[in-house]
């Protein structure tokens, strides 16, 4: 589903990402961590077309993202064909990002909406399943500042899935949120991995990487340090690197 080969990415003289190679299978659930800097949410941009990489192979379900490939020769996609890429891939921040002028039922409407051009009443439909699925039918009226910081989070989710993606990419989903509401927005990532939902995970939550990841890729400065299944991982770091970051979170 995701396939990156050699992928480099600067901002100016800052050398972010340098040389990313790692596949996630479909239905994947693809844990990323690292310290700090190393890259995580660069990398994870670049996969939905909000960086540009440098050099290297970036491609999502078969495509080189931001580029079309004719004849051995590379073209660079434009800005309607970007944002048609876009929407088979869906992304959760740490802050939820919610519009604040909308209920939550509005919120997961407006994409399809918008972009699909579905019809208010099919749009509101899948909306309310939508609601039902992360727990929160009974909240479809409630603004984003009557809801908790875990129940934004939720609708979120929602508001992602609403556009039918492939892919989910999730950056530290739960790091904003109070302990006590984490595992709420943890429960809903695990009934998407169930479902068969290719995910690709930032997280700082070892439990859910060791339960529901099916590999685990600790990056360090810019480069792939260590990646196997999530158990292997954290239970037997092969590098000092990954040691020394694991003794710090565990
Ligand atoms: P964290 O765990 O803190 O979220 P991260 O692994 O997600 O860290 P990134 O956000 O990818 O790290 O940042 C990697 C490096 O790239 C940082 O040094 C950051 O300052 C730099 N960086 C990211 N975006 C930009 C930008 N638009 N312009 C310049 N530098 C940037
Ligand atoms: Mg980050």
């Amino acid at each position: 589903m995701v396939k990156a080969e050699g992928v480099h990415k600067s901002f100016g003289t800052a050398h972010i990402l340098k040389g990313i190679d790692l596949e996630v299978a479909p239905r994947e659930v693809f844990c990323l961590i690292g310290p700090s800097g190393s890259g995580k949410s660069t990398f994870l941009r670049c996969i939905n077309h909000l960086e540009k990489v440098n050099a290297g192979r970036l491609s999502v379900d078969g495509e080189l993202v931001g580029y079309r490939e004719h004849n051995g020769k590379l073209y660079e996609l434009r800005d309607k064909e970007v944002a048609a890429r876009r929407r088979d891939i869906g992304m959760v921040f740490q802050r939820f990002n919610l519009f604040p002028h909308m209920t939550a039922v509005e919120n997961i409407m407006e994409a399809p909406i918008q972009v699909k051009g579905e019809s208010r009443a099919a749009a509101r439909e899948r909306a309310t399943t939508l609601l039902d699925r992360v727990g929160l039918a009974d909240k479809a009226a409630n603004y984003p500042s009557q809801l908790s910081g875990g129940q934004q989070q939720r609708v979120a989710i929602a508001r992602a899935l609403a556009m039918e993606p492939k892919l989910m990419l999730f950056d530290e989903p739960t790091s904003a949120l109070d302990p006590e509401l984490v595992g709420d927005v943890l429960d809903v990532m695990k009934d998407l991995a169930a479902d068969g939902m290719t995910m690709i995970v930032v997280t700082h939550e070892m439990g859910f990487a060791r339960e529901v990841g099916d590999s685990l890729v600790f990056m360090d400065d810019g480069v792939v340090v260590e990646s196997g299944h999530p158990r292997e991982v954290l239970g037997n770091p092969q590098h000092e690197r990954t040691k020394s970051f694991l003794s710090k979170v565990l």
